[in-house]
């Protein structure tokens, strides 16, 4: 069974998409780059980068497998958030790291909805 991490921005996360729900809408519907899982996926976490410039992105992504290990629920793909894939300037460097400590597939991109299509 897949168990999906998301990585987001720090600082878009609370600030624009209130509540992360763009994400987690597109998880439960299966669009965007979740249109690849079947029913039985699970999202287990919503990780921030921990803030700029994503220096304490590997400390956060062990804190979140020594949580999770104990549950028998680790990650088995992580995906990097549109907030950082499309808009942070420190994304090659932080999705180096992801890719490095994560220990699964990193898969680039989440929801792909625009203002129109989730507020018309
Ligand atoms: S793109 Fe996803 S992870 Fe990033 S702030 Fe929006 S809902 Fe949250
Ligand atoms: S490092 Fe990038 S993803 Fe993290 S808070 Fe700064 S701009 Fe956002």
């Amino acid at each position: 069974m897949e168990k999906i991490l998301i990585v987001g921005c720090k600082n878009t996360m609370d600030d624009v998409c209130i509540g992360c729900s763009r994400c987690m809408v597109a998880f439960n519907r299966r669009e965007g780059a979740f249109e690849r899982y079947g029913e039985d996926a699970e999202l287990l976490g919503l990780l921030n980068c921990g803030g700029c410039p994503g220096a304490s992105i590997v400390p956060r992504l062990i804190q979140v497998k020594l949580w999770n290990m104990p549950l028998g629920e680790m990650p088995t793909k992580v995906h990097i958030a549109p907030c950082i894939a499309d808009h942070c300037p420190h994304a090659d460097d932080l999705v180096t790291k992801i890719q490095v400590k994560s220990g699964c597939e990193v898969v680039m991109g989440c929801h792909a909805y625009v203002p129109e299509k989730i507020y018309v």
